[in-house]
């Protein structure tokens, strides 16, 4: 009974048997690792439902457009959709990260100069509250 209490006191900073805190540990490691791994799933599908469709798209077109065989168009309508899906989400980032600093700028109000409330944007030269105008 005393040596117990004894080798507590003395790890102090760890009084959890250290397998039982080893075994938590693994487990919070786990459920982080699960979550990643479900999340990048739920991505992927996402992105292969995108594909799929996009490819059945393109397929359609080949088939109705050219006379090319069976084969071929698989393999380009495979080819277009994942050129076009990266094609899309190069275009995605381009378009989020440039309307994205003139949104927040726009949308970031300051407080109206007479009365203090929050304008409409940052630009605003009017408020919309007390009716102050300051347009130069
Ligand atoms: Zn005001």
């Amino acid at each position: 009974m005393t040596e117990v209490a004894d080798d507590v006191e003395r790890d102090g900073a760890r009084p959890v048997p250290s397998t039982v805190a080893d075994r938590r540990e693994v487990r919070g490691f786990f459920a982080g690792i699960g979550l990643l791994v479900g999340f990048s799933i739920v991505v992927l599908l996402v992105w292969l439902v995108a594909l799929l469709v996009l490819a059945g798209l393109i397929f359609l077109g080949l088939t109705v457009a050219t006379r090319w065989n069976l084969g071929a168009r698989v393999g380009a309508s495979f080819v277009f959709a994942y050129l076009t899906m990266k094609l899309l989400r190069i275009v995605a980032e381009t378009l989020d990260l440039i309307p994205e600093s003139w949104i927040d700028g726009s949308k970031k109000s300051k407080p109206c100069p007479n009365c203090g409330k929050d304008l409409r944007t940052a630009l605003a030269q009017q408020c919309m509250h007390c009716g102050a105008d300051w347009h130069s």
